[in-house]
């Protein structure tokens, strides 16, 4: 399995959004390294305890990889992207201490990918996979406050509803995904991913 040559091309710039496939993979080693940060993070579920892990993703030789591994807290994890940098965006991971999984993306997580410039933001949570792609509209600047509230009433709605959290992140995120311009994919670690929403 090798990362998708037309996702490479629109993480350096050569391709537009709206030339992607609809089907989306990464190479082994890429999903190793994202499962690993996930298997950390859930070492200790056991004693309910859970930690949020993460890194950038930069291009480099050809490959989309996986650096600079860093933890955060149970609730979150703040990865910078240093200004000018060769990194692409982000990965991190949504454990929870009850063991519940398919969490996708936060209001805050939203606004970090807009105002960092990301191309890219990956979400693991258990097999789940969720991915972000801007588009030249995706907005930056935005307050942080105003999405996270945007986003938890989204999902409590979509929650009432569904009865499943993973229901209830897709449908949230792909409503966020519609405002901020912003395509969303999902699957499974090790497999592929799949056009939820492309604006
Ligand atoms: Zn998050």
């Amino acid at each position: 399995m090798t990362t998708t040559s037309a996702l490479l091309a629109y993480l350096r710039g050569l391709l537009p959004l709206d030339a992607l496939p609809d089907v989306l993979t990464f190479d082994h080693e890429l999903w190793q390294t994202m499962d690993d940060l996930w298997q950390r993070s859930v070492a200790r579920l056991s004693q309910g305890i859970v930690v949020e892990w993460g890194g950038l993703l930069e291009l480099r030789r050809g490959h989309l990889r996986l650096v600079r591994p860093v933890s955060g807290t149970a609730e979150g994890l703040r990865l910078v992207m240093p200004v000018g940098s060769r990194f692409v965006g982000s990965f991190h991971t949504h454990p929870d201490p009850a063991g519940h999984t398919g969490i996708g993306f936060s209001g805050a997580d939203f606004t970090d990918m807009a105002n960092q410039g990301e191309r890219i933001s990956l979400v693991q949570s258990g097999q789940h996979i969720f991915m972000l792609l801007r588009a030249e509209e995706t907005p930056t600047n935005l307050d942080v406050a105003e999405w996270r509230s945007r986003m938890n009433t989204l999902f409590e709605r979509a929650y009432r509803k569904q009865r499943s959290i993973l229901a209830a992140s897709l449908i949230a995120n792909q409503a966020v995904c519609q405002d901020l311009v912003l395509a969303l994919y999902y699957g499974h670690v090790f497999e592929r991913l799949v056009e939820v929403y492309r604006p």
